[in-house]
């Protein structure tokens, strides 16, 4: 048996790589390139972590960690609370207002 070795096919591929890619200008003016955050880094419910089955509404420290400084309740998004823990402190903070624990707005 006789096998000849002999490339496949001649590698002389064509350098057809231009410099500068037709795409490749600056990216004009006025528009702010869209920017995702850099690392989504993900929040952790608070409440779970401490492993606080129920919300004990004379906790006034604790609820106020999710209230801002005028005395309204911080979203979800900011607090990262679970759904289940977020009800749990809504009602905790309301009621805290009935009771004048917490204010419903500070001066
Ligand atoms: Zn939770």
């Amino acid at each position: 048996m006789t096998e000849e070795n002999k490339p496949a096919q001649p590698a002389s591929a064509p350098a057809s790589a231009p410099a500068a890619a037709p795409h490749s200008s600056p990216r004009p003016e006025g528009r702010p390139p869209f920017r995702r955050r850099p690392e989504s880094r993900r929040k952790v419910c608070k409440l779970c972590a401490d492993k606080v089955d129920k919300v004990n509404y004379k906790d006034a420290h604790l609820l106020k960690s999710f209230t801002m400084e005028s005395g309204k309740m911080l979203s979800r998004r900011i607090t990262g609370a679970c759904a289940r823990h977020q009800r749990q402190i809504t009602r905790a903070i309301k009621r805290n207002r009935n009771l004048a624990i917490l204010p419903y707005s500070a001066e």
